[in-house]
């Protein structure tokens, strides 16, 4: 296993936003957590990374217990996260962006690590030196993705990474995460979208008001009548 999640409850001040919550990731596998806006998910995927402290429960990665652990340490693990929203650093180049990436590690090796992500992103490659301000929603997706891939991560985190993009950029980057996952990547994958996230998944969990209410594989979650009418547009 390479991520367990145990009775873990979490939230912000003294206001529980995740109850209980149980959730595995094997390695190599896409998991994506579907669920309405404000249902928790963004708030599931802090508390991995550590941007909050859970109230109660465990997580485990790679059978450690990390819930205690600093952000930094849980990066240096292997977890990456791509918040929502992109979060690039708009007034820097491509390539400075990228070399934060890879800062746990002094960044020594940084353009030598660039270099492998290109092969995914060549509009990084053909923008390395320009300033990521001017860049399209699509391409500032594309660059904080090949951020978070700068640490070389075993478990990537990607919360709405298809938020406010075109339908064409929004496959572009489905395709991109089924390519990653099928090179061996373990990805957790938060979608409004959940008709595509279930289609690259191989399993889901669907949360309600911060409880698990439903997982299962893709392909059974997206048979589930349920799951039809209130996320997939079907009545
Ligand atoms: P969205 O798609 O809107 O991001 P979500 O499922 O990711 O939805 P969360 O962002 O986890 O939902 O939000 C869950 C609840 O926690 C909401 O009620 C939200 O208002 C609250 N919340 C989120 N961030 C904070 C914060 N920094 N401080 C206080 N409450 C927060």
């Amino acid at each position: 296993m390479m991520l367990e999640l145990e009775g873990l409850s979490a939230g912000y001040g003294a206001d529980a936003v995740l109850h209980d919550v149980d959730i595995q990731l094997n390695p190599g596998e896409i998991v994506t957590l579907i669920g309405a806006n404000g249902a928790g998910k963004s708030t599931l995927v802090n508390a991995i990374s550590g941007l909050i402290r859970p109230f109660s429960g465990q997580i485990r990665f790679e059978g450690q217990r990390i819930e205690q652990l600093a952000p930094a340490a849980r990066l240096r693990l292997g977890i990456a996260h791509v918040p929502e929203g992109r979060h690039t650093f708009a007034g820097m180049t491509v390539a400075e962006n990228l070399r934060l990436g890879a800062f746990l590690d002094g960044g020594a090796d940084w353009m030598a690590r660039a270099r492998k992500l290109f092969r995914y992103f060549p509009v990084l490659e053909e923008r390395f030196g320009a300033t990521a301000g001017n860049f399209s929603g699509g391409q500032q997706q594309m660059l904080a993705i090949a951020r978070g891939l700068m640490s070389e991560p075993k478990l990537l985190m990607l919360d709405e990474p298809s938020l406010g993009l075109s339908p064409l950029l929004v496959s572009e980057i489905f395709k991109l995460v089924r390519r990653l996952r099928d090179e061996g990547l373990t990805i957790l994958l938060v979608e409004q979208n959940a008709r595509q996230a279930l289609q690259i998944a191989d399993r889901g969990y669907v949360i309600e008001n911060g409880r698990v209410t439903l997982s299962g594989t893709a392909e059974a979650l997206i048979r589930s009548k349920d799951i039809s009418e209130r996320y997939l547009g079907i009545g």
